[in-house]
């Protein structure tokens, strides 16, 4: 357990919209035993291990936020689970939990390893999780994740669900790579009680393949769906950006994640922090804060409280994501890893 350095409750944060954040999501590291083609550049460039911020660092960082307000906290990264000693980080968040402080601790995983963490995570109290899964041909997942086996992703959603973990699946709608299994793709997860979101593609660093190339609008996969099933709009929320349809025949939850054909800004109640220490006050957007040199600068919060409060103050009301023929370059230059999804 960390120790908590934390004196006075600070104010909650409020932006300039009016919108409440309540909801942090934390990239633990950039690192990733995946390559997936929508994500990274197969040679990637990491960040030195000396940038990262401590395990000790990261929890101070999160608790800080928690006393200003934050009460539902994702882990993600890269990926989260191949971070040394992570579960360490898991177990003292868990404190907010058990103190009522946080309604949900929990991660967005690739899977990969999975099978070795989820009866932890669920000790911990992590109740549900988002497991990101495109594919169920081991062959198209090879090709999407470039280094990914789908065995052992099959093998940590299985000991998720034998844990009592509730877990959605995020699949990214690709156009002419998993477009066709999108119904597939559906009836396995409800056929295994969890839910599904799909995922439109955002232009979020630079990749070799061209965006246009991959991008599937979901008004077009939404349409398709409902030539075979019956859908019904769903009040099913989150608190993240999907919004939900049941599947009548099924009875499970659609969820589509529409950043390109729906902006969903307005009711935006999050933000995000990297494995340096930096708040993204937006996903789409380049404006910045550094949170580590005010967490390194003292042992209480006060400086760090003025930085979150200073940052807050400056968060846009939403992305400008564009992908079309005359726009070449990523809206943000930073990878989806970096950021965290
Ligand atoms: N490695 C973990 C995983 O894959 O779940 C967590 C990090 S990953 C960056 C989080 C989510 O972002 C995944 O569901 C992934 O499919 C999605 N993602 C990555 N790059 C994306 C992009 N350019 N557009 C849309 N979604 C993206
Ligand atoms: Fe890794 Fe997740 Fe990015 Fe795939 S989407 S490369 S699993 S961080």
């Amino acid at each position: 357990m960390f120790d908590d350095v934390s004196t006075t409750k600070p104010a909650p944060m409020i932006d300039p919209f009016g919108r409440s954040i309540d909801y942090l999501r934390v990239s633990v590291t950039d690192r990733c035993d995946f390559r997936c083609v929508y994500c990274m550049a197969e040679n990637m460039a990491f960040l030195p291990k000396k940038d990262l911020l401590s395990l000790e660092e990261l929890d101070r960082l999160c608790s800080a936020f928690v006393d200003k307000g934050v009460r539902k906290l994702r882990l993600t990264g890269g990926e989260p689970l191949v971070r040394k000693d992570v579960m360490t980080l898991f177990r003292s968040l868990s404190r907010h939990l058990s103190s009522g402080a946080l309604d949900e601790l929990t991660v967005t995983t690739n899977g990969s390893q999975l099978a070795r963490y989820a009866a932890d995570l669920a000790a911990l109290g992590v109740k549900r999780i988002n497991v990101s899964m495109d594919t169920l041909d081991p062959a198209k997942f090879r090709a999407i994740t470039r280094w990914g086996d789908l065995a052992d992703v099959l093998r940590g959603i299985d000991a998720a669900l034998a844990a009592g973990i509730h877990v959605k699946i995020n699949a990214v709608a690709l156009k002419g790579v998993n477009e066709d299994e999108i119904e597939d793709l559906i009836a396995w997860a409800h056929g295994k009680g969890m839910d599904i979101s799909f995922i439109e593609v955002m232009p979020l660093g630079d990749i070799e393949p061209s965006r246009l190339d991959q991008y599937l609008p979901l008004s077009v996969v939404r349409a398709r769906l409902m030539d075979r099933w019956t859908l019904a709009e769903s009040d099913h929320r989150t608190g993240g950006p999907a919004r939900y349809v049941t599947v009548r025949e099924t009875g499970g939850l659609v969820g589509f994640i529409t950043p390109m054909t729906h902006n969903f800004c307005e009711s935006c109640n999050r933000v995000r922090v990297t494995c340096t220490g930096t708040l993204y006050m937006c996903l789409g957007q380049e404006d910045a804060a550094d949170l580590r040199a005010p967490l390194r600068a003292s042992e209480g919060n006060d400086l760090l409280y003025a930085a979150i409060d200073r940052a807050i103050a400056r968060k846009p009301k939403g992305h400008d994501f564009i992908i079309d023929r005359r726009t070449r370059r990523p809206s943000v230059g930073r990878h989806m890893s970096m950021t965290g999804g």
